[in-house]
């Protein structure tokens, strides 16, 4: 077993793994920035290492200062949580060449899944279903490019091989416009990614965003936990997480979760990984892998009973896996709410000291976040500052709990999302279930029409 862990990230995901570390018996090292020194896990840790300034590319983003966190504090291995360098490939080959165990897949698989080219290809071969497209990257001839597009037909969209968090495509409705969104999409690819190699894509107009949640041990070893429905976005920012997806049957789930096992063991995959998927007219079309943990990963434990991140430390001890297929039942529902400090109406960040918080509880109810009374949510970094997590019965029993939940929530000094959740929450169409990937933004829109309507 490993133990000591070093803990490269910040916020309530420091926290969670800290936890699941503490549980197992493995030792912890906190590494900081200066504002972050009053961050919870920090006390909680067994050590810690301030590794720079607040801005993340002079901290959490500085993989020599992070090593050498690891070095001087004699631990084995790096956690990289979610975000900052958890899907750098880079910074998993140099922990490993440091002679540290990297907690989550070979560097080479993460650099494999973050060239989307490359991963399509590869989840190609491996079976997985994608959406119908150029099958590689586009060349400069415009004639070529031109008869690809008619062969997938419109609206089709043009993504950056190297793009990543929503940045990097563009939407083609008209033949008429293709030629320039391909000329746009690699100038801005080569300038965000340092990369202007793009592919084309047939455009689901009215997909929904269901995730397959996979473990594998890299030795052969692989089990799929189900899916989570995060169609709930704004911004392609995911606002609330669910498992199971409304509507999606047995045989559904059997058939793409054995999908994903048979990629995971033919990449050799290692570790917790998320295979994301667009949903439309009952059928999955693969869109990318993270190779990392993910923030919804707790609606997938309160279904399965699984500690995710304890997989992770087990697999990245070395041990297979301890789960058959067999053994993952899926019990109830679970829902996450975000819960971020930003202005509800504008979603301007709301950074500033936490005056008041209570955090909810009773049945079924978890609350991820690494806040209290007193603590300044700094301006440097994402502005989540925790999850609420209820599970139920069935969808029914956790929506109520969520509604009650959030009515007992108090976050005062600044602003927060949960007006938005609440409202979400009370939503008819989100009771319902099985709304697509642009339903809360149509919603959201409704709403400011009314407001400057009435006003
Ligand atoms: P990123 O790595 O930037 O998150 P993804 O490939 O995961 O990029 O796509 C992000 C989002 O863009 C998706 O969740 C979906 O909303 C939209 N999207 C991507 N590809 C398509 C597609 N072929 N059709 C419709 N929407 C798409």
């Amino acid at each position: 077993m490993l133990e000591k862990v070093v803990i490269a990230n910040r916020g309530e995901i420091a926290l969670r793994i800290l936890r699941a570390c503490h549980t197992l018996g493995i030792r912890t090292v906190a590494v900081h920035s200066t504002v972050d020194r009053n961050l919870k896990h920090v006390a909680m840790a067994d050590e810690s290492v301030c590794i720079g300034p607040p801005p993340s590319n002079r901290s959490y983003l500085d993989m020599p200062a992070i090593i050498a966190a690891a070095e001087v504090t004699d631990a084995q291995a790096i956690h990289p949580g979610y975000g900052f360098l958890s899907e750098n490939a880079d910074f998993a080959e140099r922990v490993e060449q440091s002679g540290f165990v990297f907690i989550g897949p070979k560097a080479e698989t993460i650099r494999l899944m973050g060239d989307k080219v490359e991963a399509i290809r590869a989840m190609q071969e491996a079976g997985v279903p994608c959406v119908p497209g150029s099958g590689g990257p586009l060349g400069d001839d415009a004639a070529t490019n031109v008869k690809i597009a008619r062969e997938i037909g419109y609206p089709v969209i043009v993504k950056a091989a190297g793009g990543g968090g929503g940045r990097g495509m563009r939407v083609v409705h008209t033949e008429a416009a293709l030629v320039n969104a391909i000329a746009t999409t690699k100038q801005e690819a080569k300038a965000a990614f340092g990369n202007d190699m793009v592919y084309m894509e047939k455009f689901l107009e009215n997909p929904r965003h269901v995730e397959i949640q996979v473990l594998a041990d890299g030795q052969g070893g692989a089990i799929h936990l189900g899916e989570r429905d995060c169609s709930m976005q704004r911004r392609h920012q995911k606002v609330v997480e669910e498992a199971p997806a409304p509507g999606i049957t047995p045989d559904e789930r059997a058939e793409i979760g054995r999908v994903c096992v048979e990629a995971c063991i033919r990449i050799g995959y290692r570790g917790a990984g998320t295979f994301e998927f667009l949903y439309e007219n009952g059928r999955f079309y693969f869109i990318e892998m993270n190779t990392r943990i993910q923030v919804e990963h707790p609606v997938t434990e309160l279904v399965t009973g699984i500690d995710l991140v304890r997989e992770q430390l087990m697999i990245a001890s070395g041990h297979r896996l301890s789960i058959r297929q067999e053994d993952v039942v899926l019990t109830g529902h679970a829902i996450e709410c975000r819960i971020n400090a930003e202005d509800p109406e504008t979603f301007l960040p709301s950074p500033g000291t936490i005056l008041h918080f209570h955090a909810p509880g009773g049945p079924g109810v978890r609350v991820d976040t690494h806040v209290y009374e007193g603590y300044a949510v700094p301006p440097n970094y994402d502005s989540m500052i925790g999850k609420l997590i209820v599970h139920g019965a069935d969808r029914e029993q956790a929506i109520c709990r969520m509604r009650v939940a959030l009515s007992e929530m108090v976050v005062d000094g600044i602003k927060t999302n949960i007006p938005l959740q609440q409202r979400i929450m009370r939503d008819q169409g989100f009771h319902a279930g099985g709304q697509n990937i642009h339903y809360l933004e149509k919603r959201l829109a409704e709403r400011k029409n009314k407001t400057l309507a009435i006003g």
